[in-house]
């Protein structure tokens, strides 16, 4: 695989800058992914050719932008294993899908007495949707503790899902401590007890393969500009009997079915979920970005990830005063951590002045921070365009930062 990472590289032009006059290393991709030349072809050649909506116009390029759409849609099930392409909602990303089954699903069928679990871990777009369905509802939000290193057992996530839980959110994997979580045991515990199951994929899809029906899962999320496509397009799987209980949400043309002066009836799922016109170019990008993780390999793509993740934790760890958040496991793509005594806004700044893109903040996890008795870490996350020498870079300019704060 590392032989094919410089053809892979030459692919990502944005990545052959010099920021603050040194190259670019961009260790951002959880944050969003650079985007491949056969994606921005993709969208460019749609725009310049099939542009026109999709749904209603009879004509040739009305035909084509339809074909292309409902294409991806059917791309994105094989992609992660659904069943039926009628299983997919084309969204705006993880959030609005999230958003999407919260309003349409646990604000409309839950009540006092129903429970939603999630965990401390969870990103602030896989929480604030459940605590405002749990407010507007009388249902209660209950988390499933966390350890001193921030993940969850499967016997604390037993004890916590009981017969009042009607629905469980976790992600598959921590965008803070790139863990995966055990999604298909978690799953199998919400059954027993007759609850839904909302995974949040937003940092697994461009890093492992995924398998919705293994994972025995009822909802899957994630979002295109992650995953080497556009911004502004996302995938929620839903398992048809529970595509089937969501109310919609957004009202409007393209989910109607028959509409009169008082009364309407709407368009079966995915259809009902996608009120006005869509984002057709976003979808295009998208496919293109699944053509492209598809002829690296999924299973390369995971073994580069482990390969240099693996790599920059044990380069990190040669660095004194140096802390990684997160157990002692194979992560996924990203390493978080602080320097002591240095506020990470300070490490990032100095590492932009290297030209080291990392991001800094509490990558809107602020439970987790708060476990963690912080405000904010460090992040260093990687892409398929990432290599050996970007993580020796990382770690020169944080000895450097070191040393600018007389550390
Ligand atoms: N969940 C996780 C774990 C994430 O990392 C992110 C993106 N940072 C989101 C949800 C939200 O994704 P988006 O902004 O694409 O909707």
């Amino acid at each position: 695989m590392s032989d094919r990472i410089s053809d892979i590289r030459r692919l990502f032009p944005i990545l052959d800058q010099r920021v603050n006059g040194r190259p670019l290393v961009y260790l951002d991709h959880a944050a969003t992914a650079q985007k491949p030349t056969p994606v921005v072809e993709a969208v460019r050649r749609y725009y310049e050719w099939d542009n026109a909506n999709v749904h209603r116009s009879g004509h040739t390029l009305g035909q084509r932008a339809t074909d292309a759409y409902e294409t991806v849609r059917a791309q994105v099930a094989r992609f992660v294993g659904a069943g039926s392409e009628r299983d997919i909602v084309f969204t705006r990303g993880v959030t609005s899908a999230i958003n999407l089954v919260a309003t349409g699903y646990a604000r409309a069928k839950l009540g006092a007495g129903d429970d939603i679990v999630v965990s401390a871990m969870e990103h602030h777009g896989n929480l604030l949707p459940w605590q405002q369905a749990a407010k507007a509802t009388g249902a209660t939000l209950s988390y499933i503790p966390l350890q001193p290193d921030g993940t969850f057992t499967l016997e604390d996530a037993e004890e916590t899902i009981t017969s009042r839980t009607k629905l469980v959110a976790v992600s598959h994997v921590s965008n803070v401590l790139g863990v995966a979580n055990p999604v298909r045991e978690l799953a199998a515990i919400a059954r027993r007890v007759g609850a839904v199951v909302f995974v949040d994929g937003a940092q697994a899809v461009s890093h492992m393969p995924v398998d919705v029906r293994e994972l025995d899962c009822d909802f899957y999320a994630f979002s295109g500009h992650k995953m080497y496509g556009p911004t502004g397009i996302g995938v929620l799987y839903g398992r048809r009997e529970q595509l089937e209980r969501i109310e919609p949400v957004e009202y409007g043309g393209q989910m109607i079915d028959r509409v009169g002066l008082r009364d309407s009836t709407w368009r079966e799922a995915p259809w009902t979920f996608e009120a006005g016109t869509p984002n057709v170019a976003g979808a295009v990008g998208l496919g293109a970005a699944i053509d492209f993780l598809e002829r690296i390999g999924r299973d390369a793509v995971a073994e580069h990830d482990r390969k240099l993740t693996r790599y920059a934790t044990e380069r990190l760890k040669e660095i004194d005063g140096l802390t990684i958040y997160g157990p002692e496991v194979d992560r996924w793509g990203l390493v978080t951590f602080n320097l002591a005594r240095i506020h990470p806004h300070d490490v990032s700044s100095v590492l932009d002045v290297y030209g080291v893109a990392i991001r800094a903040g509490h990558h809107c996890c602020s439970p987790l921070m708060d476990h963690f008795g912080t405000s904010a870490t460090a992040r260093a996350s990687f892409g398929l365009y990432n290599t050996e020498e970007d993580v020796d870079r990382l770690v020169e300019a944080l000895l450097h930062t070191k040393r600018v704060f007389g550390e």
